[in-house]
C-alpha cells in the first residue's frame, strides 16, 4: 500500500469538486462569452463561483482574477505591480521560486530588497521598517513601493505575522501581497482584517484541480496581464477555465467549512509522528516554528544524512515524502529556505520535508515514523 505525505506539493481533488466539474466539461461546455442562454449559463458558474471564493477570504467578486495558478498570480502581482517598472520591491529571502525568479527578472527596473529571517523563518519586522525608511530618506518617498512576504513557508510552514507586517507596510505607503498558496483553505484568512491589499492562490494545494488560480487585488495597483478579450474585467484576456474554477470554488468551500476540523485532525497527526520519533536515537531538528506552522507539516534535518537518500529509501517503501533539497546528480544543494534559517550544516544536507493531509489516517503516520526511523538506522 502506498503513503503519500507530500501534500504541500499537491493534494488530492476534492469528491464534490470533481463530481461538479463533470457537468461542465460534457454537457455545459459553453463559451461563458456568447450571450445565447447556454453561454450565459456558464457565465453565471463563473460568477456564483467568483462569490464563492470572493466570500471565503472576505473580498468583493469583483476584486478576484481567475489565473492558471500560483506561479502566474504571483508574476502578476510582481511584474504588473502599478506601472511595471521604476518601483521598489520588499520581499523575503525564504519566498518560493515563482517571486524570487519574478523579482530576478524585473531586476533591471524595479529595486528589489531582501529582508532577513530568524532562525524559524519569521521574517525581521525591524529590517522591514528600517528598509522602508531607508527608500523612503533616498527616494523622498517618490517611489511605488511593493512589500510582498509568503503568508506560510511551502518547506517549514512557518506563517507569518500578516496582520502586523501589513500594518508596517502601509505606514510607509507600501502596497502588500502576499503568496498564500500554501495557506488557503489551511488557516483561516480574512484579506481586510489582515490588511492585504493582492494575495496569490492555487486551487491544488486545497484539493481543487490543478493548472487554476486567483488573484485577489483590493485596489486598481495591477496592469493588464495579458491581452486580448475582456474577459476577467479586461484583466486577463482568454476564454475561462470554466470547470477548473468551479471545481475550485468548491473545494475551497468545502476545506473552509471543514477547517477546524481539519486543523485539529492535523495536529493529532502530527503530534503521533513526533511521539514515535522521540522515542528514537536519531539526531535531528525539527525545522520552522512548532506552533505557528501549517497544520500538517514537518520538516526536519538528520545528522550525517542526505535528504535524497532518505526520499528514494522511504519511496522504496511505497512512501512519498519530499526532500528539503534541491539536488541532482553531481551537486547536492541545500535549499534557499535551510540555508536562510541556518541549519547547522552538518544537518542541512539531510533535510526531509513530510505534509500529511486530511486524507491521512493515524496507521499511516504511524507506519511513515516507524519506516522513517528504520531507513535512517540503516
Ligand atoms: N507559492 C508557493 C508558496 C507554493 O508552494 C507554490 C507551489 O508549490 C507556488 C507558489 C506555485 O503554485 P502553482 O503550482 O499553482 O503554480
Amino acid at each position: 500500500m502506498n503513503i503519500y505525505a507530500d501534500n504541500a506539493a499537491t493534494t488530492k481533488l476534492d469528491i464534490e469538486a470533481f463530481e461538479a466539474m463533470k457537468k461542465y466539461f460534457l454537457d455545459d461546455f459553453f463559451n461563458p462569452s456568447q450571450l445565447y442562454t447556454l453561454g450565459r449559463s456558464t457565465k453565471k458558474a463563473i460568477d456564483q463561483s467568483r462569490e464563492i471564493i470572493a466570500d471565503c477570504i472576505g473580498a468583493k467578486p469583483e476584486n478576484i482574477f481567475f489565473t492558471s495558478g500560483g506561479t502566474e498570480s504571483d508574476n502578476w502581482a510582481i511584474k504588473r505591480f502599478c506601472s511595471g517598472n521604476n518601483n521598489i520591491i520588499i520581499t523575503s529571502p525564504i519566498e518560493h521560486h515563482a517571486i524570487l525568479n519574478a523579482c530576478d527578472s524585473v531586476k533591471d527596473i524595479s529595486k528589489i530588497k531582501y529582508l532577513s529571517v530568524d532562525k524559524y523563518g519569521f521574517v525581521s519586522e525591524k529590517s522591514l521598517v528600517s528598509s522602508l525608511e531607508t527608500i523612503d530618506e533616498i527616494y523622498c518617498n517618490d517611489k511605488k513601493k511593493l512589500v510582498s512576504i509568503m503568508m506560510a513557508n511551502n518547506e517549514i510552514g512557518t506563517i507569518q505575522n500578516i496582520h502586523r507586517l501589513s500594518k508596517i507596510a502601509h505606514k510607509y505607503g507600501a502596497i502588500f501581497h502576499t503568496d498564500a498558496v500554501q495557506a488557503i483553505g489551511h488557516i483561516p484568512i480574512n484579506v481586510n482584517e489582515m490588511g492585504i491589499d493582492l494575495l496569490s492562490a492555487s486551487a491544488h494545494k486545497f484539493n481543487g484541480p490543478k493548472g487554476i488560480g486567483f488573484l485577489y487585488s483590493k485596489n486598481k495597483d495591477l496592469q493588464v496581464y495579458h491581452n486580448g478579450g475582456l474577459q476577467e474585467f479586461g484583466m486577463r484576456a482568454g476564454t475561462e477555465n470554466v470547470p477548473a474554477i468551479v471545481g475550485m470554488a468548491i473545494a475551497l468551500k468545502n476545506n473552509i467549512l471543514q477547517m477546524k476540523k481539519n486543523m485539529d485532525y492535523l495536529n493529532t497527526l502530527t503530534d503521533l509522528f513526533y511521539k514515535e520519533l522521540n522515542n528514537s536515537k536519531l539526531d535531528y531538528i525539527i525545522n520552522g516554528h512548532l506552533i505557528n506552522r501549517l497544520p500538517g507539516n514537518i520538516n526536519i534535518s538528520f545528522k550525517g544524512k542526505t535528504g535524497e537518500g532518505i526520499m528514494h529509501l522511504l519511496d522504496l517503501k511505497g512512501i512519498s515524502i519530499s526532500t528539503g533539497s534541491a539536488c541532482d546528480s553531481t551537486n547536492q544543494q541545500i535549499s534557499h529556505v535551510i540555508k536562510e534559517i541556518r541549519v547547522p550544516s552538518e544537518y542541512a544536507e539531510g533535510t526531509i520535508r513530510i505534509s500529511f493531509s486530511k486524507y491521512n489516517t493515524e496507521e499511516e503516520v504511524i507506519k511513515v515514523a516507524k519506516t522513517l526511523i528504520n531507513v535512517i538506522s540503516l
